[in-house]
């Protein structure tokens, strides 16, 4: 599970995060939506310590990822994270991709890294394509390999932001697909997403987010089908 409580982040006298509190259980998918600047990326780079949290405090899998004592590299490890660029190197393989952080990070010998890459390349629907450099990939191909390259470290929790947000139409069915997948599987995951679609058929609850604060959470039927808030109305008209 990821616990999150009265989280507060500022960046100067800017302060974006306002006391957010929300938990997502094991096994579950949420969505968080809301408009540009509200601070949802924050939120999320919150969670994996790329950003460190003003106040509160967050729990993934039961630890304190605020506490004093935390070992950032440990929790980073427990936390896959999937951004809207895919940040692949271009002179390794997909393959070589999803190998590296495992041998680096994780000390994994060559072999063994190699299998657990090919096992989730494969996972991710690219099978045949474990030789291709990122340059010869689509998009929605270079994103399923840092996909995979996440799943790779074997993470308790996946966060997304905007997964498909970079990417042409008619590639983001894929990756959507794949991050379905995932869910069904039981992943617990974390999905900031434009994709109203999959929020409604995905996510068992959508938080949506506005200055810096939770306005409504429950589940899509509820916060996308009939939303209680008027800031959660206008955002949805300017979606949907
Ligand atoms: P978008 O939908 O456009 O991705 P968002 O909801 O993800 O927006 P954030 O990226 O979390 O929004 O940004 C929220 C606010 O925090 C913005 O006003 C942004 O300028 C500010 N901000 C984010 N990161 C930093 C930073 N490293 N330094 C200073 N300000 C920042
Ligand atoms: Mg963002």
């Amino acid at each position: 599970a990821i616990e999150i409580g009265g989280l507060h982040k500022s960046f100067g006298a800017n302060e974006v995060l306002r006391g957010i509190d929300f938990r997502v259980e094991a096994g579950e998918v949420v969505c968080v939506i809301g408009p540009s600047g509200s601070g949802k990326s924050t939120l999320l780079r919150c969670v994996n310590l790329l950003e460190e949290p003003s106040a509160g405090t967050v729990r993934v899998a039961g630890a304190d990822v605020t506490g004093p004592e935390v070992d950032i590299d440990a929790v980073r490890r427990r936390i896959g994270m999937v951004f809207q660029s895919f940040n692949l190197f271009p002179h390794l393989t997909a393959l070589g991709n999803v190998m590296i952080a495992q041998r680096k990070v994780l000390k994994r010998g060559r072999a063994e890294a190699e299998r657990i890459a090919r096992v989730n390349l494969e996972r991710v629907g690219l099978a045949d394509k474990f030789g291709a450099y990122p340059a010869q990939l689509s998009g929605g191909q270079q994103q399923r390999v840092a996909i995979a390259r996440a799943l790779a470290m074997g993470p308790e929790v996946m966060l997304f932001d905007e997964p498909t947000s970079a990417l042409d139409p008619e590639l983001v069915g894929d990756v959507l697909g794949v991050m379905r997948g995932l869910a069904e599987a039981g992943m617990t995951m974390l999905v900031v997403t434009h994709e109203m679609s999959f929020a409604r058929e995905v996510a068992d609850r959508v938080v949506f987010m506005d200055g810096g604060v939770v306005v409504e959470e429950g589940p899509p039927a509820q916060v996308i089908g009939a939303p209680a808030h008027e800031r959660t109305r206008t955002f949805l008209s300017r979606v949907l």
